[in-house]
């Protein structure tokens, strides 16, 4: 819907022109203010497409009004189109233009002059709103890019270094131990490519459209109980044994019936954990699962809490997107490719599901996951 901001010290030009407008226009939205200073402040709050500004006006006039429209950045971009019954020589249009406004008209204005000026500026805002879309869209896939070529050559070299360098120290004078220890490196590194090459498939999959979603009645405790063994098995590879881990799952579970595709649940979840572990120094993680009514559908949310590094607020938005992480230096103590919470925030939307966060920094975050169930009430029961 359109937004059009009247300026007008008399209330009988104000009343003539919003019927004008609204006769005019279809789904437009018009608001007026009497003064240049409340015209002004109201034009920062409401972010009107156009504006139509009287020229005479006390206290502030019309050019003076527009000029500070278009000093601020919060308004520069509106169109401003002045209006005079009185100043309507050429060198009052001139001191207009120069004070930044698009269309100068003169009173009396006919009905259909006025709505023809108006659609003209609604249709430029609506062009200049697509335009910058796609220079937002253009940049954006300018920064992925770049991104990618960064982290993977990042991400991939790390791993394959010590591949290479550990798989060089080895020959046949090598002690068995340091043999067995080196195995365990490459392995483990090897599986660090791998991952980070199922994912790079994963995207495309997903980017692609063709992902497979194969739902069926799950079992929420068995993936539960699946997930302690996958998150003390990671808790040992990143050497934070002491880091504790706690599940709660929710209360007559076995009444729920959950219909979706329990390896992708498993893999949202397996994604999440591995986060908390990974930006987590000293404390512990917990997740688990609670049965919830959530706008009159029932649904089951689980989530994964740690008090690790935490998020601020202003990156809230930024980290579900791909390749992007709140630290993007190549020093970056905690390794990733910002990867994992793009896939799972596109999973979830495939299950029909929403994945989001809390977070404090220093304190710790706390990953939600829900997904629309039916709590059967005791009349189905899945094993
Ligand atoms: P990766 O962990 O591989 O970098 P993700 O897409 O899983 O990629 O996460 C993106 C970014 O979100 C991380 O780099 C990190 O900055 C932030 N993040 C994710 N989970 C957590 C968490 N539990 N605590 C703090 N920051 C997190």
């Amino acid at each position: 819907m359109s937004k059009i901001l009247v300026i007008d010290d008399r209330q009988g030009n104000l009343t003539t022109v919003r019927a004008t407008i609204e006769d005019a226009i279809p789904d437009c939205h018009v608001i007026d203010a009497m003064s240049g200073k409340e015209g002004i402040e109201l034009a920062r709050r409401e972010q009107p497409d156009v504006i139509l500004l009287d020229v005479v006006m006390p206290e502030m006039d019309g050019y003076e009004v527009c000029k500070r429209l278009k000093a601020n950045d919060l308004t520069r971009h509106i169109h401003v189109i002045l209006i005079s019954a009185y100043q309507t020589d050429s060198k009052s249009k001139v001191k207009g233009f120069s004070a930044g406004a698009d269309a100068f008209l003169i009173r009396p204005i006919e009905r259909a002059e006025l709505a023809a000026h108006l659609s003209s500026m609604l249709r430029i805002t609506r062009t200049e709103q697509l335009l910058k879309e796609a220079l937002e869209q253009a940049r954006e896939s300018d920064r992925l890019k770049s991104a990618f070529l960064a982290t993977m050559s990042h991400e991939l070299r790390t791993p394959l270094n010590a591949i290479l360098g550990f798989s060089g120290l080895l020959d046949k004078n090598t002690p068995g131990e340091e043999v067995e220890r080196f195995a365990r490196i490459i392995h483990e590194k090897g599986n660090i490519l791998l991952k980070l090459v199922e994912d790079l498939f994963e995207i495309t999959l997903i980017q692609t459209g063709e992902i497979r979603i194969n739902k069926q009645e799950v079992n929420i405790l068995s993936i539960l109980a699946g997930l302690i063994a996958i998150a003390k098995r990671e808790r040992v590879r990143l050497g934070k044994e002491k880091i504790g881990i706690r599940v709660i799952p929710a209360n007559q579970m076995e009444d729920l019936v959950l219909y979706t595709d329990p390896e992708r649940v498993k893999q949202i979840l397996v994604n999440l954990i591995k986060n908390a572990l990974k930006f987590t120094r000293e404390g512990s993680i917990e997740f688990g699962c609670r049965r919830e009514i959530w706008k009159s559908q029932q649904r089951i949310s689980f989530y994964v809490k740690d008090t690790g590094i935490g998020i601020s607020h202003e990156n809230f938005k930024f980290i579900f997107n791909l390749f992007r992480q709140v630290d993007e230096s190549n020093t970056r103590p905690c390794h990733g490719a910002g990867i994992g919470l793009f896939i799972s925030k596109r999973l979830t939307d495939l299950l029909g599901g929403e994945l989001w966060v809390e977070s404090k920094e220093g304190v710790g975050s706390t990953f939600f996951f829900s997904l629309p169930g039916s709590f059967a009430d005791h009349q189905r029961m899945v094993s």
